[in-house]
């Protein structure tokens, strides 16, 4: 166990969760609770007959249905947005990390109350950080205003999630625990949050891929992302998302899977220098590190190579370059030699030791 002599401040924001099959069926007694009645709902193109959904349960309660939410949270599409958002007292967001993405910066720019039914792993509802793009480059910013009121976990949600994504999108969540066993600013209770939704993955995930349709399964998943979602929030990420950033911004890999592709060898990278805050993950996944997350992966039908991701074999030495450059704070020290080396073994799919 973390000693702490020192003291440490948990940094969780006040939050209302609900986990559990049909608790979106209380979705109208939410948004009645925080004294408001005009909700302005979010979904993705994708989602929209979804959000339509949510907005014939709230019935009067419900201001409109913007359903324009994209990837890495366009300015332009949230200046609509909160044009939309006139007259509205409180945004429900239904959707993945986009959607959510989306209320947050409208919150940030309104601060309208938020409540979220999350459809993905990804555990952006559980955050006080909102990304968002502006000509093309995409920031990051921490405030409490864009941290969501209310989070309504129902599995029924995410049990439409089709199985490819349910695999990566666990495997993001799951980066996020990994990389908050060894962060500069762990504590004792981000072990155990990291811990807990570690757990809750390795023990859910096969259950929902052997079958999509397990509430059950697909429960204990949500609870893993909520664990694995806050600690995202509480403490500070290292090489594993500095890397996602980089593929992700620079060149224009999918979310999900460029996380699902890099975790073991991020991983397997910093076990020898965090050897004794990611001994759980060895124990939990068998064998070492890397390897382990490798195999849990590689078992659910994971992507795992970065060259069946679209990132060509010629990108690899700039993507290195970029890695190194404003590193984030990282157990072991990034350079660039090694970084080069994890990237061809990343974009090649081969397994680490
Ligand atoms: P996403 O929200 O982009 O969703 C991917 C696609 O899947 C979309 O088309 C979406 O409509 C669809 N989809 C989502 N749930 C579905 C369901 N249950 N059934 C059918 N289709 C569904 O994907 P994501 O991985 O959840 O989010 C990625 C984004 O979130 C990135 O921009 C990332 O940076 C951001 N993010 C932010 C934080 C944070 O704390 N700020 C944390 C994690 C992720």
């Amino acid at each position: 166990m973390r000693t702490f002599h020192a003291g440490f401040e948990p940094g969780h924001p006040p939050v209302r969760v609900c986990l559990g099959a049909g608790v979106r069926a209380g979705i109208g007694a939410e948004v009645v609770a925080l004294g408001l009645s005009r909700a302005l709902v979010l979904t993705t193109p994708q989602q929209a007959a979804q959000g339509e959904a949510v907005c014939a349960q709230l019935g009067a309660l419900a201001h409109g249905l913007f359903s324009r939410a994209a990837m890495h949270t366009p300015v332009e599409i949230t200046e609509a947005a909160v044009e939309a958002a006139r007259g509205a007292d409180c945004i429900v967001a239904i959707g993945g990390g986009s959607t959510i993405g989306l209320g947050k910066a409208i919150a940030l720019r309104t601060d309208l109350p938020q409540i979220v039914l999350p459809t993905t792993y990804a555990g952006s509802e559980a955050t006080p950080v909102l990304g968002q793009t502006a000509n093309g480059v995409k920031e990051t910013l921490r405030s409490p205003k864009v941290q969501p009121e209310v989070i309504l976990y129902d599995p029924e949600l995410v049990a439409t999630l089709p199985v490819g994504l349910t695999v990566t999108s666990g495997l993001n969540a799951m980066a996020h625990a990994v990389e908050a066993l060894y962060a500069r600013d762990a504590n004792p209770l981000s072990d155990q949050l990291a811990l807990g939704g570690l757990r809750a993955f390795r023990e859910g995930l096969p259950r929902v891929v052997a079958d999509p349709g397990n509430l059950a399964a697909r429960e204990s998943t949500q609870f893993g992302s909520w664990l694995c979602g806050t600690v995202l929030g509480a403490v500070g990420m290292a090489l594993h998302h500095k890397l996602c950033h980089t593929l992700g911004g620079s060149f224009d890999l999918p979310h999900a899977e460029t996380h699902a592709v890099l975790l073991p060898h991020s991983a397997a990278y910093n076990a020898g220098a965090a050897a004794r805050e990611l001994a759980p993950v060895a124990e939990l996944f068998g064998g070492s590190v890397g390897g382990g997350l490798y195999d849990f992966a590689a078992a659910l039908g994971a992507p795992l190579a970065l060259r069946d991701l679209g990132l060509a074999k010629a990108d690899l030495d700039r993507a290195a370059d970029l890695a190194v450059k404003n590193p984030y704070w990282n157990p072991r020290p990034v350079e660039r030699g090694a970084i080069r080396a994890l990237l061809q073994r990343a974009w090649e799919g081969a397994r680490p030791q």
